[in-house]
């Protein structure tokens, strides 16, 4: 009943390109499946689907035009750096990737493993949000950002997530980097975070219902 209410829910699945999976110890592939699966339901949630639902309506991508949401088992690097998400424009085939073990392994040190959770769903969020605007804005990397940054807000803010976790969260995924610097814990009590995270939902013009 859910997949036909949420369409993209049904174009879902968890991949794993398993010519890559010698390059991994047993234990990194475990963890890998388990972020994998962890990912994948936390994007297949009814309100979030819903709210996909609703942007995709707002900025008039047709369903149809997404033809597959591939959540990656394993990392991807260019350049030294972890990608998110990558969208084939083309083929409407969006994949979204892990954090490292490494990187989780340094941030459940920090933050706890709770917190962790709650960074690694809404990270792949956002890479969903930010490669679904891709199929609109194709280059425009600017446009997707800002937008991709106004449509999460919306999204957290209904969630009655304008409690401190989520605005910690919203601050590190699109503010900070965690690696090498620390984020100071006063952050998610800041009011200037606060005031900024209100500016920018009033930018999105619209409310999600
Ligand atoms: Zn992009």
């Amino acid at each position: 009943m859910l997949e036909e209410t949420f369409p993209l829910s049904s174009k879902m699945r968890i991949s794993v390109d398993h010519e890559k999976l010698e390059n991994f110890s047993q234990n990194q592939v475990r963890f890998y499946l388990k972020y994998s699966s962890f990912v994948f339901r936390a994007l297949r949630k009814p309100s979030f689907q819903k709210f996909l639902s609703w942007m995709l309506k707002k900025e008039t991508i047709e369903e149809q035009t997404v033809r597959a949401v591939h959540v990656k088992v394993l990392p991807l690097r260019k350049n030294g750096k972890g990608i998110a998400g990558k969208c084939d424009t083309v083929r409407g085939r969006i994949r979204i990737y892990p954090k490292t073990t490494k990187f989780c392994q340094t941030f459940k040190q920090k933050f706890g493993r709770d917190t962790l959770l709650v960074y690694a769903g809404n990270r792949a969020r956002v890479a969903l949000i930010h490669e679904l605007l891709h199929l609109k804005y194709i280059a425009d990397e600017k446009t997707v950002r800002a937008l991709a940054e106004d449509y999460f807000c919306i999204f957290t803010q209904k969630q009655s997530a304008q409690s401190a976790p989520s605005l910690f969260i919203y601050t590190m995924i699109f503010d900070a980097k965690i690696s090498g610097k620390k984020v100071p814990p006063s952050v998610s009590s800041n009011p200037s975070i606060r005031l900024k995270l209100n500016e920018t939902c009033l930018r999105a013009s619209g409310v999600f219902k």
